[in-house]
């Protein structure tokens, strides 16, 4: 048992999130996150529409008595979403817990303040993380350069950054980036985070919905095969390195670009087909941390969580049992 002001606030057994994860976080993983101890958030654009969202709410409440939470992404899109929409759909349906991202949530805190829902902020910054304290997040996951997806512009790795975001902070903080097993939980408590975020490594899992072939990249690819697109854009996004990331790049290279250039390659609805239904891991992008290094199997989120926790109290007795 390790419990601390994650697992207290979230009221969950574990102080493991497993965050948003574009077209992948739905029921099916998120209520086996739940179900496994930890702290789930299905992604809430994964949904077409927010009635899509309301129906998938209610599936995972079939599948999990125990709580989770939504994720509202506010980077750039091609298809803007209806997010006042997305909102309203949580308050009705009673989500007590967001997680937001991409940009300063403050516009729709009242709202959600006063639905009494938490909000845990997922930013790539110290200034962001000190900014969502002062708007009034209940909390913050800080997301290092090690990380999938959009780890920001600032190229500050985990060990920096989770310190540095305790330092500044006195809400509860959650470690994301980099992070994929009990080892790293130690570290990132050690770091003076109240629990770690998972992406890449839930996506190596039975229960997510992902084609097998997704998972068996992840446990095959290393530390050494992730990439940064986007960067001529700041939008920097880390995924699995293939030949359409190398296009992208090749793209970018020649300067001046536009998101316009790249679409086609970068579009998340390609990915969804391709890569994440078809199973075809060389034509389309895949968001993917370094942690890909650590991947080795593709267990249950049980098993997983099981795993995770046994090693890190070992590594606790062990290295700490005594000075
Ligand atoms: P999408 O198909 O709308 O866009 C594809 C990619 O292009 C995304 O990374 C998006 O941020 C980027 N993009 C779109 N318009 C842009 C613009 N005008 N300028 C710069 N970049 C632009 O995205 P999707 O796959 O449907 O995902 C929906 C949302 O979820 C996006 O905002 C995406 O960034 C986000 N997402 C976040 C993560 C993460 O790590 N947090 C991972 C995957 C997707």
């Amino acid at each position: 048992m390790l419990k601390t002001r994650i697992t207290e606030m979230f009221g969950v057994e574990r102080p493991i999130v497993q965050g948003g994860l574009m077209w992948i976080a739905k029921a099916e993983l998120t209520s086996a996150v739940a179900n496994a101890g930890g702290m789930g958030f299905m992604t809430a654009l994964s949904f077409a529409d927010p009635e899509a969202l309301r129906a998938e709410i209610r599936k995972c409440r079939q599948m999990t008595k125990k709580p989770f939470g939504i994720n509202l992404t506010f980077l750039p899109t091609l298809r803007p979403p209806d997010y006042p929409s997305y909102i309203q759909v949580c308050i009705e349906e009673g989500i007590k817990f967001i997680e937001t991202a991409g940009r300063n949530p403050e516009p729709y805190l009242p709202q959600l303040k006063a639905a009494g829902v938490k909000v845990i902020h997922k930013c790539t910054s110290v200034r962001h993380a000190v900014k969502a304290e002062k708007i009034g997040c209940d909390a913050v996951s800080i997301d290092g350069f090690e990380a999938a997806g959009h780890p920001g512009e600032d190229d500050v790795t985990s060990l920096i950054l989770i310190p540095l975001t305790r330092d500044a902070l006195k809400i509860p903080i959650v470690a994301s980036g980099g992070f994929a097993d009990g080892r790293g939980l130690v570290a990132a408590l050690a770091l003076g985070a109240d629990g770690m975020n998972m992406g890449t490594r839930f996506v190596a899992t039975k229960e997510a919905p992902v084609h097998e072939n997704v998972k068996k990249t992840l446990v095959v690819h290393g530390e050494l095969d992730t990439r940064l697109i986007m960067r001529t854009l700041r939008n920097t996004e880390r995924v699995l390195h293939n030949p359409v990331v190398d296009k992208v790049l090749e793209i970018e290279g020649k300067g001046n670009t536009r998101i316009e250039d790249i679409a086609p390659y970068v579009s998340g609805l390609r990915g969804k087909q391709k890569m994440l239904e078809e199973g075809d891991t060389q034509a389309a992008v895949l968001s993917a941390g370094q942690c890909m290094g650590l991947i080795r199997d593709i267990p249950t989120c049980k098993e997983l969580l099981d795993r995770i926790m046994a090693q890190a109290e070992a590594v606790i007795k062990e290295r700490f049992g005594r000075v």
